[in-house]
């Protein structure tokens, strides 16, 4: 897919940029072996500068520690998930305490108590609970907290032995608003994710109505529960803003208020504060951002419709459905971005009936004409559709340019007046001889811990 072009018309408004840390992320899981630079591009062109990688086991708790050393913008988390309660040994508490001292390692967990999931020793996850969180006091080093259907059982636990930490997060935050009270009360932060967007979620978004932000982190907890507009996608840092957008509006603050605030607690809990003032490219993050964005929208040879979201520097792509391109446009445009769509033709005609959608989220939007032999052959009603579609578009987008294909039997010179006057916007000739053909692989949809059985 080409991108040469550059709008002039686009002003890039000098602005503060928005800086997020996600603070709870499993980025060492595999479905992230792949393409997770690409994953951590996105993150830092969607302004997250920080993320901590949680771990469940002891071998994931040795993949958060290498992301650590790879990552400048990554810390490390490590811990037996109470899935995983079934492992605790002497053994596993020597090795963990051995991680845990490490430097790259700012916390311990996921530990905790799940009840929601049958067929787990609940004696079992107290003890791996309680034992992995009195490593943590020793260590002095925050706790994350999973929890599931056991607020109750936590609170007497952490409320009856003072020896335990009162310095963590009670991560993807599912109890009610007394049950908040007591634990922000005993010193506990607060972990939001994506649920908070999810349409059934009014206790979540009442909740941070009346608490605020004083004790709130955002997290993403990705691989899983994105927010609502990529449900049935991998989750991934880059998504947290999703989650801000509905967190800052339920709190009644601005995004940056929101990002500002959960951004600092989470500093404070763990003790990122040196991180955020130097980085080991020792710049800012957000300096090296582009200030262009392209997505494109193609119908395939398999006739299946999809999106790409491209990022020019990094090369990545990953696929989208109509509504996640409109987040994405919204996403990019909330950046500051000069936004480009591209989309061809078969896919602007299925689209046609919600193009409103993109009302001052694009700059310019490319239209690739596969098939304009056809066009000319058939005279009357192809280019009349057409005609009614790019009028359309010209009232929704600054800019409009009709990309036409070379090697077909009409002369590029017809076809350019052909096109300037009936369609009455710019056009110019792209090869699309060697595009190429994009493959589905979204993801499999899997259960998680907080994931709905
Ligand atoms: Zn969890
Ligand atoms: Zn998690």
């Amino acid at each position: 897919m080409s991108g040469r072009i550059c709008n002039p018309n686009s002003v890039v408004e000098a602005h503060q940029p928005l800086m997020l840390v996600d603070s709870h992320a499993h980025l060492q899981d595999v479905r992230f072996s792949k393409d997770l630079s690409l994953v951590m591009d996105r993150a830092r062109l969607s302004g997250v500068d920080a993320v901590i990688c949680i771990s469940d086991r002891i071998e994931s708790s040795h993949g958060a520690i290498r992301l650590a050393t790879s990552f400048p913008e990554i810390t490390a988390s490590v811990g037996i998930h109470p899935h995983h309660a079934d492992t605790w040994s002497g053994q596993t508490s020597f090795e963990l305490q051995a991680l845990a001292s490490r430097p790259e390692v700012s916390a311990v967990g996921e530990i905790g108590l799940d009840h929601y999931w049958p067929g787990y020793d609940r004696d079992r996850q107290i003890q791996c609970f309680m034992e992995q969180a009195l490593i943590a006091a020793k260590l002095n080093k925050p706790i994350v907290v999973h929890c599931r259907d056991a607020y109750e059982t936590l609170i007497d636990l952490l409320s009856s032995d003072r020896t335990l930490p009162h310095h963590g997060v009670i991560h993807c935050f599912e109890g009610t608003a007394n049950q908040a009270d007591q634990l922000i009360g005993m010193g506990y932060y607060l972990g939001i994710g994506g649920s908070i967007t999810y349409p059934s979620s009014h206790d979540l978004r009442d909740l941070v109505k009346t608490t605020g932000l004083e004790r709130i982190l955002i997290e993403t907890d990705a691989p899983y529960l994105p927010p609502q507009i990529w449900r049935g996608y991998r989750n991934e840092p880059a998504f947290i803003l999703d989650t801000l957008k509905i967190l800052a509006s339920s709190a009644g603050v601005s995004e940056i208020q929101a990002a500002d605030q959960t951004r600092s607690n989470t500093a404070d809990l763990f003790g990122l504060n040196q991180a955020f003032t130097q980085h080991a490219c020792g710049k800012n993050p957000m300096t090296s951002i582009s200030d262009r964005a392209e997505i494109s929208l193609t119908a395939g040879s398999s006739a299946k419709y999809h999106a790409i979201d491209v990022i020019p520097e990094a090369g990545s792509k990953f696929m989208l459905g109509w509504d996640q391109l409109v987040g994405s446009a919204r996403r990019m445009k909330s950046q500051n971005r000069n936004v480009i769509l591209n989309m061809n033709e078969p896919a602007l005609k299925k689209y046609k009936t919600r193009l409103a959608d993109l009302a001052g989220l694009i700059d310019t939007l490319t239209i690739h004409m596969r098939d304009v032999d056809r066009l000319c052959c058939e005279q009357g009603q192809g280019w009349d559709s057409l005609t009614e579609l790019t009028r359309e578009c010209r009232q929704l987008i600054p800019d409009i340019i009709v990309e036409i294909p070379v090697g077909g039997k009409t002369g590029p010179a017809t076809l350019k007046r052909l096109i300037e006057k009936r369609l009455k916007v710019r056009s110019m000739l792209a090869d699309f001889r060697n595009e190429e053909q994009y493959m589905d692989d979204s993801i499999p949809a899997g259960t998680h811990n907080h994931e709905e059985s």
